[in-house]
């Protein structure tokens, strides 16, 4: 509506047209999943209390889209320039077993899995999150230089993209007494990504394949 310009509104006046038609694609990564704050919250507390159960089981996370596909809001790399990325649990976990995003618990000095940085590329500054499964606690440090935490996540994320490619209609019509109105029809996708499963529909799946392996 508001962006439809003078000329363009000239144009359609001498063609005697009423209505204009825009469409565009776009093809965008898939969107973290519609929680509440709360509920993320809560998503986070069942990451970090099954943390070793992820980490044993993460071959199959891997080799399962489903799961490899699942995002968190806690789950992510942002910079300064690029803004925040969201990169899949598969993503993360085939990181740290490739020795990646990894640093040492300040308080039992045991192995501890980051999972979410923020830094700048131009200065190098930056802080992490990560993860004790021995402690099951967070905390806070820094690397030397932002772009080991940046980069890895960024190149292993595109190797594995979940994308969705959606058409995007725009009609836009003008009537004498309203002047310009503007509707949208509603957007077709076009490519579906993969829709993975909750992270706790993932726990409850581990927890009974470890019950059965276990028996
Ligand atoms: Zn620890």
């Amino acid at each position: 509506m508001t962006n439809l310009s003078v000329n363009r509104v000239g144009a359609l006046l001498m063609r005697g047209k009423d209505t204009v038609s825009r469409e565009r694609v776009i093809v965008k990564d898939m969107p973290l999943p519609d929680k509440t704050e709360a509920e993320q919250k809560q998503e986070f507390k069942l990451f970090v209390s099954n943390f070793r159960l992820l980490q044993q089981y993460a071959d199959f996370i891997i080799g399962t889209p489903e799961y490899f596909h699942i995002l968190l809001k806690d789950l992510i790399v942002g910079s300064m320039l690029t803004g925040g990325n969201y990169a899949p649990l598969g993503v993360w976990l085939l990181l740290w077993k490739e020795g990646f995003m990894i640093s040492r618990c300040p308080q039992c000095d045991g192995e501890a899995y980051i999972f979410k940085a923020g830094g700048s590329l131009l200065s190098g500054g930056n802080s992490y999150t990560a993860l004790c499964p021995a402690c099951t606690k967070t905390f806070y440090g820094s690397v030397p230089s932002f772009g080991s935490l940046f980069f890895p996540v960024r190149e292993k994320k595109a190797e594995y993209p979940n994308k969705v490619k959606i058409l995007i209609r725009e009609t836009q019509g003008f009537s004498w007494s309203k002047g310009l109105e503007g509707q949208s029809t509603p957007d077709e996708i076009l490519e579906d990504g993969i829709h993975p499963v909750d992270l706790k529909t993932l726990i409850a799946k581990l927890e009974q394949k470890e019950w059965e392996e276990a028996t």
